[in-house]
């Protein structure tokens, strides 16, 4: 199998750019995020605080997460239930954070997603992918872009999709969601020493998906 690891901060374009790069190539396009969210999701419907750690860790024992292929579009399902477009409101994305950051939570996603990366031809976006989940993949790219220009893709994306949100508070999330991310002492956001830095500040997204295929070309 070839896997594709695509790491780097929320916002930094990787769901879209991965999502046309693996309908080019023919890969599954895995969105690892969405378990984590699936996770946070979890918690708030339950009311528990997910910074309470054991908490979050006894609800682990009545989740089941996983993920289906529509169309070649990944939904994903907690407890038979597709959540997908659920787990892309606002307050998931921090409660997803915060239970990342809990070793039990990420001990417990981990089989599912080597087991997918074992199984097929697949781009797998995350946080953790080139230096934990995958160490071996053939091709790891850590993608980012300046907080400012990732707040502004964010916020163009959610008023295109109607919903009134606010520049600032957009950034301040952001900022906040990848210091979490990115001092958390297990699995934290980080480069692997293997991967290709690629800074999509100034660059078009035709540019950016040319970058990615061209990286596995030369690696094929
Ligand atoms: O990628 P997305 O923004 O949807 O991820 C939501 C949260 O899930 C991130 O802020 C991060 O804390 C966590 N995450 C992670 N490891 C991954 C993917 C996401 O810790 N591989």
């Amino acid at each position: 199998m070839f896997n594709i690891a695509l790491d780097g901060p929320g916002g930094a374009g990787k769901s879209t750019v991965a999502k046309a790069v693996a309908l080019e190539l023919g890969f599954i396009y895995v969105d690892t995020g969405a378990l984590y969210r699936a996770i946070g999701l979890y918690s708030l419907r339950k009311t528990i605080d997910t910074r309470d750690i054991p908490g979050v860790i006894k609800l682990l024992d009545e989740i089941n997460v996983d993920f289906t292929h529509v169309d070649g579009e990944q939904r994903v399902m907690l407890n038979g239930e597709d959540v997908s477009t659920e787990i892309r409101l606002p307050e998931v994305s921090m409660a997803a954070s915060n239970v990342s950051a809990i070793p039990e939570v990420r001990a417990f996603l981990l089989d599912l997603q080597r087991k997918i990366a074992s199984e097929k031809d697949c781009l797998m976006d995350g946080r953790d992918i080139g230096t934990v989940i995958l160490p071996n993949a053939q091709l790891k790219i850590f993608l980012t872009a300046s907080a400012e220009v990732r707040a502004k893709r964010r916020y163009d994306e959610l008023t295109e999709k109607g919903q009134k949100v606010d520049y600032d508070e957009i950034l301040k999330d952001l900022n906040e969601r990848d210091y979490q991310d990115a001092h958390r002492e297990t699995a934290p956001l980080k480069q692997a020493d293997d991967a290709i830095l690629v800074d999509t500040s100034d660059m078009t997204f035709n540019e950016v998906k040319a970058t990615i295929i061209k990286l596995y070309e030369e690696r094929k």
